[in-house]
């Protein structure tokens, strides 16, 4: 079975697009950087951060006669100095269940990552619970439960509009009682009404520690790299409604441009726990900053 074509292999990357593919040599001066930082900006990287970006390649290079790989090489540098302190697996830990609260707003991928995470945790012999904790979305939760079927995990539910944090209780409860490894709480991610979507996180993290004290021990914010600047707002106002540990970047696999995880790492320094790379249950990759900064330079 050929594998579909992925788009963003085939498309020259920031300074292929700025000094065009081939090799070629041209003096740094101020009408390139101008070009260099637009075409950062315009990548999603955000001003404050293309603007760092680029006065740190200028710097020992101006009036220089450099070769495109040089500022390839030099913006891959750059990039990756600047995600490798954010790349970072979830980290798994003694207390069982590891309780993950997984937050974000609706298409982000949420459900996706659920499954998939829950797959690649159940592949590596932990036995992984979910919880359907966006109650009041009846397709969410038979999404979820398709994912749960796959993965072969199992998903517990609630009644239609039930309370979450009864739903979250009962879920930590019966995962710590079978000896359960990890616990994935979905959850709701209406945005239109913030103060009851932070009241109804703030009660889930009170019940759940009615139960466990430490918990939850992870809460993953997911985000639609394909939303570019809005990711970061996004990230703003969860980490305002809950205590954001971490990051999943979906949709990674299309014409994403992924400038904009950049801007987040450099901007908020959360590390990014897996990126989704398309919508099987295997697509989802650990986060390689090496891997990113060559393909978004290219
Ligand atoms: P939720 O509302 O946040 O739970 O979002 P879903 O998990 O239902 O995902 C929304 C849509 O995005 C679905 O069509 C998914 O198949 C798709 N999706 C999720 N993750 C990825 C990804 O990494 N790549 C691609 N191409 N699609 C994704």
């Amino acid at each position: 079975e050929p594998q579909p074509e992925k788009p963003q292999a085939e498309k020259p990357g920031l300074i292929g697009r700025l000094l065009g593919r081939d090799e070629n040599t041209r003096v740094v001066d101020d009408a390139m950087l101008e070009s260099l930082e637009e075409l950062l900006i315009q990548s999603d990287m955000g001003v404050e951060t293309s603007l760092k970006v680029t006065a740190n390649i200028a710097e020992g290079r101006m009036g220089r006669r450099v070769t495109t790989s040089e500022i390839k090489g030099a913006l891959a540098a750059e990039v990756a100095r600047i995600m490798e302190p954010v790349a970072r697996p979830l980290p798994l830990y003694p207390q069982k269940p590891q309780v993950v609260l997984v937050v974000g707003v609706n298409g982000s991928g949420k459900t996706t990552t659920i499954g998939k995470l829950a797959s690649q945790f159940k592949a590596a012999g932990k036995n992984v619970v979910i919880a359907a904790g966006d109650t009041f979305r009846a397709a969410a939760v038979e999404q979820l439960q398709v994912w749960g079927k796959r993965a072969g995990v199992p998903v517990l539910t609630a009644a239609e509009g039930s309370d979450p944090a009864s739903l979250a209780f009962d879920a930590l409860t019966r995962a710590q009682a079978e000896g359960a490894d990890l616990l994935m709480i979905d959850t709701a991610g209406r945005l239109q009404n913030r103060a009851d979507l932070m009241e109804e996180l703030a009660k889930i993290v009170r019940v759940l520690r009615k139960v466990d004290p430490s918990a939850p021990h992870n809460t993953l914010l997911v985000l639609d790299a394909t939303t570019g600047q809005n990711a970061l707002t996004q990230v703003e106002i969860f980490r305002k409604i809950a205590d954001v540990s971490g990051l999943v970047m979906t949709k990674l696999d299309g014409t994403a441009r992924g400038g904009v995880l950049v801007a987040l790492a450099d901007k908020f320094g959360l590390p990014i726990h897996a990126i989704g790379v398309g919508e099987q249950i295997d697509d989802l990759a650990p986060f390689d900053p090496e891997d990113f900064a060559k393909a978004l330079v290219g």
